[in-house]
């Protein structure tokens, strides 16, 4: 059985030591092994960034660009396989890899522009015959650690741009669907980027552990779950370094009785069911203001959801995919038993879904739960998994107010004809990314991504101009030449 390795200063490598299992969710079968980099592999690889990092500083950030356009290229020219790798280990099918890709190629390109990103500030005479000037310099060895869901996109938000700035980067991707990941990174260096300047350790906590704890990297981004979010961010600072670290979400939507009703319902299932609902900024909660609107909702989504199709990932009919794992497909439909349990009813109940073919994978369907209510289980945390809640209010200021409360605030919507409503709604809420019919509203790449509250522990946001920031480190210069006009006696002062 393959095992795959770590890319490390160029090469392909193993340590050989401890391995995981890697699944293809459609089939529930093992089908690769992944190597689990330990201490001292997580070590070699950023001692190759490290020793890499002084020619590629100094790199002209134009010949930087050039690898990014190439690399861009053989994206594009690898889409379909990038895509396959995508759907044997996560289960997503394949033109939803294909818009992930897209997404990630969007970030190479906002990455191409880096010499106009990186110009300076400058300031001619800030005192008689004296120049200053900010410029931004590249960080050294940087990482980047990733979650399972989006293997090709959330890796492309983070070193493109931290390697056109100049830093040298180590990734540590998910350790369950690493191939596509790897074989991108791979990619890169055949885009032409010197050895050492890209590395990729797979592996666990030993290896996060080594990225957090050793002095010689400078920042770390993170892109995961919020308890670990919140353990990276807390190490990474302790220990001196930047850290940008995204968490989960529990993403409303409001639907105000005057919506469009069914450009909601739309817009809600390929929100609330795509790609299994693993998405950070996934749809899980529908908040109806009104029974009229709550009953119009439910009505024309339980229909919709009678066409929706949960299979294998090869199979182009499918609607959405498997979830990652076992053990995932047990703790989401645990949430429906909880939903249950506590009160809230089933419309559409996804448990056990007939999937002919494929009786071992870890499919769950599309499941639609109306009565929700804050104090239960399947409201308060995060399910991720192809589950919506439909929780019912009497005005859009208790909605907004429920919104508010949570402790994530990444994504929301709010689906309305009403501009007036919309306005207060954007204006106010507190959620990072905000949607005005638009369900899934993730900033395009020359804008950033980030959440609110328990979504996002830092200051920048991933990606965009947030990203030039992050990755580059400020300095400002401040210049006179001694000549025959300029000569000052001794100064106790500031000058003023
Ligand atoms: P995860 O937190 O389990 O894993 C993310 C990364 O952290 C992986 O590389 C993993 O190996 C590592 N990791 C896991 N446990 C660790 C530990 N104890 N110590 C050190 N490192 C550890 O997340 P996941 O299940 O891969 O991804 C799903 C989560 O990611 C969801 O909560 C989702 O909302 C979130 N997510 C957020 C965004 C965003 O932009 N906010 C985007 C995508 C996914």
């Amino acid at each position: 059985m393959k095992t795959i390795g770590h890319l490390i200063n160029g090469a392909i490598v193993s340590d050989g030591t401890r391995t995981q299992d890697v699944y293809n969710p459609s089939t529930g079968e093992v089908a690769k092994q992944v190597a689990l980099a330990s201490k001292a592999t997580v070590e070699e690889a950023i001692a190759a960034a490290q020793a890499a990092f002084p020619a590629w500083r100094n790199t002209p950030p134009l010949k930087r660009a050039r690898v990014m356009y190439r690399f861009k290229q053989l994206l594009e020219e690898n889409a379909e396989e990038i895509c396959r790798l995508i759907g044997e280990e996560h289960g997503k099918i394949a033109h939803d890899a294909m818009g992930e890709l897209l997404r990630g190629i969007e970030n190479v390109e906002y990455a191409c522009g880096v010499p106009e990103l990186l110009k300076g500030e400058h300031s001619k005479n800030v005192g008689p015959a004296i120049d200053s000037w900010s410029e931004f310099q590249p960080l050294g060895v940087v990482a980047g650690i990733t979650p399972f869901n989006f293997p090709a996109m959330v890796p492309l938000w983070m070193y493109p741009m931290a390697i056109a700035c100049g830093n040298c980067f180590i990734l540590k991707p998910s350790e369950r669907d690493p191939s596509s990941t790897l074989f991108i990174a791979q990619l890169l260096m055949d885009a032409g980027l010197p050895a050492g300047v890209i590395n990729v350790v797979n592996g666990d906590k030993e290896a996060v552990d080594t990225l957090l704890e050793d002095p010689r990297v400078q920042a770390v981004s993170f892109v995961g779950s919020t308890p670990i979010a919140e353990y990276i961010y807390s190490k990474a600072s302790a220990n001196g370094k930047r850290c940008q670290a995204l968490g989960g979400a529990k993403n409303h939507a409001i639907v105000m009785p005057d919506a469009d009703m069914d450009n909601a319902v739309n817009a809600l299932t390929g929100a609330a069911f795509g790609s299994s609902g693993e998405r950070c900024m996934a749809l899980s909660v529908a908040v109806a203001v009104g029974d009229e609107a709550a009953e119009a909702l439910i009505s024309k989504m339980q229909a919709q959801m009678q066409s929706l199709k949960v299979g294998a990932f090869s199979e182009r009919q499918n609607d959405f995919g498997p979830v990652i794992t076992r053990a995932h497909m047990e703790k989401v439909v645990g949430y429906i038993n909880s939903a249950e349990e506590q009160g809230a009813e089933i419309v559409v109940d996804g448990r056990n879904p007939n999937v002919p073919g494929y009786e071992s994978g870890f499919f769950v369907g599309g499941t639609l739960i109306d009565r929700a209510t804050p104090d239960m289980l399947c409201y308060q945390e995060e399910i991720f998994g192809p589950v919506l809640l439909v929780v019912r209010v009497e005005t859009m200021q208790q909605a907004m107010d429920l919104i508010d409360a949570h402790e994530y605030g990444n994504g929301t919507c709010i689906f309305t004809r009403d501009g007036e409503a919309a306005r207060y709604f954007s204006d106010n809420i507190q959620v990072g990314m905000v949607g005005i019919n638009v369900p899934l509203p993730v900033p395009v790449a020359y804008h950033s991504f980030g959440g609110w509250k328990r979504s996002l522990f830092g200051d920048l946001a991933a990606y965009g101009p947030d990203a030039v920031r992050f990755y580059t480190r400020r300095k400002t210069v401040t210049q006179r030449w001694p000549s025959a006009g300029v000569r000052e006696g001794v100064q106790f002062a500031f000058p003023s």
